[in-house]
C-alpha cells in the first residue's frame, strides 16, 4: 500500500530557493508549524463545540521535542489530523503551490527577506532547516486509517499507512547539517518564546526542575526537594483578550513584567478594544522615559490572533508613540504586503487614528479625573505629548487644553490658566502675552533674578524636544510670544512703551558705546546704552531669540552650531546708563581708569555667563588682583 508520487508542479525545484530566500529569517519554520497545530487544535474544539465530534478532548497540549541524537524536532499536536486523501490535498498541493507561487511572485523583489519574515511559507518553511519531513498522522475522523508521509526536499513524496493510535498529528524534522544550531535545547527555547509566548494553545517544550516544599525537618524549618514539571513556555490567555472591568491595576502591572522583565513599573496604560470597523484588540503601556530613547523604541509587538508577527509596527502606530511599550494583536493588519502598500492600506490608516485618538481621551481622562497625578506625570510624559502636537494636527487638538508649562517654582498650568496667571505682568504694549522661559535654570540665574525682581513668572523649557515644540505652539496661539528669559533685557523682552527716565546726555551716551565697542573689539556685537533700572546689573549680555534659536534647532537635528556663526558672536551688549558704575566711568579723571573700570564689569557679565575663558580670564584675574592692590 506504499505509494510513491512527484509533486505536481513545473518549478524545478522550490527549496533551494526557499533556503537561499529565508536564510536571513529561518527562526520562522517553528512558528509555522506550530500556528498550523494550532489551528488544528482550534478546529477540534471547534468541531466538539458544535458536536459534530463526540469523543473526548483530552490534553491538547502541543508538544515539541528535541532529539539531539536522531537529529531531530518533532511537533505533536491533538488536532483535527489529516487522513492520507488530505495530505496529499492540503501539502502535496495546496501548501506546495502556495509556497510555489509566493517565491514566484517576490523573488524578483529586493525587499523579499522582509516580506518573508512577516508572512512565513507555512509549511513549506520546515525544509529551510530539514534534510526531511515526516507527517505521522490520524484523522479525528474515526473510518480515515492514519498516514505517514515523508519527503526529503525535492519533488518526490512517499505515502503509506501508519500505525498512529492517537488522534492528532506529529510532524518530524530531520534537521540537516547546516542547521544544527536548531537542535540546541537553549536555541530552540528562545525561539519558542520570541514566537509562541501568547498562542492560545498550551505549548510544552521538555521538563523543568522546580523547588518544592518536602515537610520540616526537625527543627520545624521547612524541607525542599526538586520535583520536574512540564516546561509549559506561553500563557494561552493574555489579558489583552480580557474584559477590562475584569483586570486590575495589578494584572496589567504584571502583565507588562512578563513582556519587559527588569522594567521599571508604566505610568499608566490603555486597554484598547475594538470590532468595527476593524478588529484590534491590545495595551500600550506608558514607560517612564530614559534619556537613551533609542534603547526604549521597537518595544510594541504586532501580533495576529496571538502569533508574534514582528515588533517594527512603524507604519501600524503613529510615530510619535514609538517610545510606548505593549502589544497590538489584529487579524485585519496585511502582513503579506510590502511595507508601502501598508502605508497606503486603509486599515492600517484606521488603525493608526484610533490609536491617536485614545491615547488623547486616554490623557484627557487622566487630566479630569486626578489632575495631581496628571501633574506628577507630565515630567514624563511630555516629551509624547509635544511630539504628538507637532507631529499630528488631530492629536494637537485634542491636547491643546490639557498641555501643561512649568513654572521654575514646579507649578504647572495650562496655556488658559497661565495666560490667566500673567494677564497682568507679561502683556506688551500690543496686548501679547509674553511667556519667559528658561532652558537651564543654573546658567540663566541672573536673568531668572531679574525678572522675578519684576514679579514675571519664568518656565522651563528643557526637553530635547522643546525648541520645535515653542515654534509650533508660537504660530498655533493667538497673541502669545515665548522668549527666552536670557534673550534681551527684560525691557525688550516685554515691552511696555514705558518711558523710562535717562540719567545721562546723550553725548555721554555716545562716547560710553565707544569706549565699550573699543573693550569688545568684536564687528559683530552690538552694543547699546539703555536706561534700565539701577538696580539691575550695569553690563548684560544676551543673545537675540530668532538667533539662539536656530542654533538649538540646527543642534538638536545634528548639525553643527558653529557652522552658523557659533555662539558668541551674534550677542548684544546692553549697558545699564541708569547705573552707578556707569556714573563713575563717566566721572572718571583718565581714560585708562574708565577703560578699566568698563573691563571689569564687562568681564563680569562674561563671567555670570559662563563666557569668559582662556587668555581673558586669565586677564580679568590678574585686572582684578591690581585693583585690588591699590
Ligand atoms: P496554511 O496554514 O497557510 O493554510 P500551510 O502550508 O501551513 O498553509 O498548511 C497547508 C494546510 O495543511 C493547512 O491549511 C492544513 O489544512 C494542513 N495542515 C498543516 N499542518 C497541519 C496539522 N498540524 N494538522 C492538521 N492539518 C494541517
Amino acid at each position: 500500500m506504499k505509494e510513491k508520487g512527484n509533486i505536481s508542479i513545473n518549478t524545478e525545484n522550490i527549496f533551494p530557493i526557499i533556503k537561499k530566500f529565508l536564510y536571513s529569517d529561518q527562526d520562522i519554520f517553528l512558528r509555522e508549524l506550530i500556528s498550523n497545530a494550532v489551528d488544528a487544535t482550534q478546529k477540534i474544539k471547534s468541531l466538539s463545540q458544535m458536536g459534530e465530534m463526540k469523543d473526548e478532548l483530552g490534553d491538547l497540549t502541543i508538544e515539541i521535542k528535541l532529539d539531539a541524537k536522531k537529529k531531530t524536532i518533532t511537533i505533536s499536536d491533538k488536532g483535527i489530523g489529516m487522513s492520507a486523501d488530505e495530505i496529499k490535498k492540503y501539502i502535496n498541493q495546496i501548501a506546495f503551490s502556495g509556497a510555489t507561487e509566493f517565491i514566484e511572485k517576490y523573488k524578483e523583489k529586493d525587499d523579499s527577506s522582509q516580506i518573508i519574515g512577516h508572512f512565513g511559507l507555512g509549511f513549506y518553511s520546515a525544509f529551510m532547516v530539514s534534510k526531511y519531513v515526516e507527517i505521522n498522522s490520524k484523522s479525528y475522523i474515526k473510518k480515515n486509517k492514519s498516514a505517514y508521509w515523508k519527503c526529503d526536499g525535492n519533488t518526490e513524496f512517499e505515502i503509506k499507512p501508519s500505525q498512529k493510535k492517537e488522534r492528532g498529528t506529529d510532524i518530524i524534522l530531520h534537521i540537516n547539517d547546516d542547521s544544527k544550531e536548531f537542535l540546541e535545547e537553549g536555541k530552540v527555547e528562545e525561539i519558542l518564546k520570541k514566537y509562541c509566548k501568547f498562542l492560545p494553545v498550551k505549548i510544552k517544550f521538555g521538563q523543568k526542575e522546580k523547588s518544592v516544599e518536602d515537610g520540616k525537618d526537625k527543627d520545624g524549618k521547612p524541607k525542599y526537594k526538586s520535583v520536574k514539571e512540564d516546561n509549559i513556555i506561553n500563557n494561552p490567555d493574555p489579558i489583552w483578550n480580557k474584559s477590562p472591568k475584569d483586570l486590575k491595576d495589578e494584572d496589567y502591572i504584571n502583565f507588562y513584567k512578563e513582556l519587559h522583565p527588569f522594567s521599571e513599573d508604566p505610568l499608566f496604560w490603555i486597554h484598547l478594544n475594538v470590532d468595527y470597523p476593524f478588529n484590534l484588540t491590545g495595551i500600550l503601556f506608558f514607560p517612564k522615559i530614559k534619556n537613551d530613547f533609542e534603547v526604549q523604541k521597537n518595544k510594541i509587538q504586532l501580533y495576529s490572533r496571538q502569533v508574534f508577527i514582528t515588533d517594527e509596527v512603524k507604519d501600524v502606530v503613529p510615530e510619535f508613540l514609538m517610545l510606548l511599550h505593549g502589544v497590538i494583536d489584529s487579524p485585519d493588519i496585511p502582513l503579506n504586503v510590502s511595507r508601502s502598500y501598508l502605508q497606503s492600506d486603509g486599515n492600517v490608516k484606521k488603525i493608526n487614528s484610533y490609536i491617536t485618538k485614545k491615547v488623547a481621551d486616554k490623557l484627557t481622562e487622566l487630566y479630569k479625573d486626578d489632575r495631581k497625578s496628571y501633574e506628577e506625570k507630565w515630567k514624563d510624559i511630555n516629551l509624547f505629548v509635544k511630539y504628538g502636537m507637532i507631529s499630528e494636527e488631530k492629536f494637537y487638538e485634542k491636547v491643546e487644553k490639557i498641555a501643561l508649562l512649568q513654572s521654575l517654582d514646579n507649578n504647572m498650568r495650562t496655556f488658559e490658566e497661565y495666560k490667566k496667571f500673567v494677564s497682568k505682568t507679561q502683556k506688551d504694549k500690543d496686548k501679547n502675552t509674553v511667556i519667559l522661559y528658561s532652558n537651564d535654570a543654573e546658567k540663566q540665574d541672573s536673568y531668572i533674578e531679574d525678572a522675578k525682581k519684576r514679579n514675571y513668572d519664568v518656565v522651563l523649557f528643557d526637553n530635547v524636544i522643546d525648541s520645535h515644540y515653542i515654534n509650533h505652539i508660537e504660530q498655533k496661539l493667538d497673541k502669545v510670544q515665548i522668549k527666552r528669559v536670557d534673550a534681551d533685557i527684560l525691557d525688550k523682552l516685554i515691552d511696555k512703551d514705558e518711558k523710562k527716565e535717562t540719567v545721562i546726555k546723550d553725548e555721554d551716551k555716545e562716547s560710553l558705546k565707544k569706549l565699550f565697542e573699543k573693550i569688545i573689539n568684536n564687528q559683530s556685537t552690538v552694543v547699546n546704552v539703555e536706561s534700565l533700572n539701577p538696580d539691575e546689573s550695569p553690563v548684560i549680555i544676551t543673545l537675540p531669540e530668532f538667533f539662539r534659536r536656530m542654533q538649538d534647532m540646527a543642534k538638536s537635528s545634528g548639525n553643527n552650531p558653529m557652522m552658523m556663526g557659533g555662539p558668541g558672536e551674534m550677542i548684544s551688549v546692553s549697558i545699564n546708563g541708569n547705573h552707578r558704575l556707569i556714573d563713575k566711568i563717566l566721572k572718571a579723571k583718565t581714560n585708562k581708569t574708565k577703560e578699566k573700570i568698563a573691563s571689569q564689569i564687562y568681564d563680569l557679565a562674561l563671567l555670570s555667563q559662563n563666557m569668559l575663558t582662556g587668555s581673558k580670564l586669565t586677564g580679568f584675574v590678574q585686572r582684578s588682583i591690581d585693583i585690588l592692590s591699590k
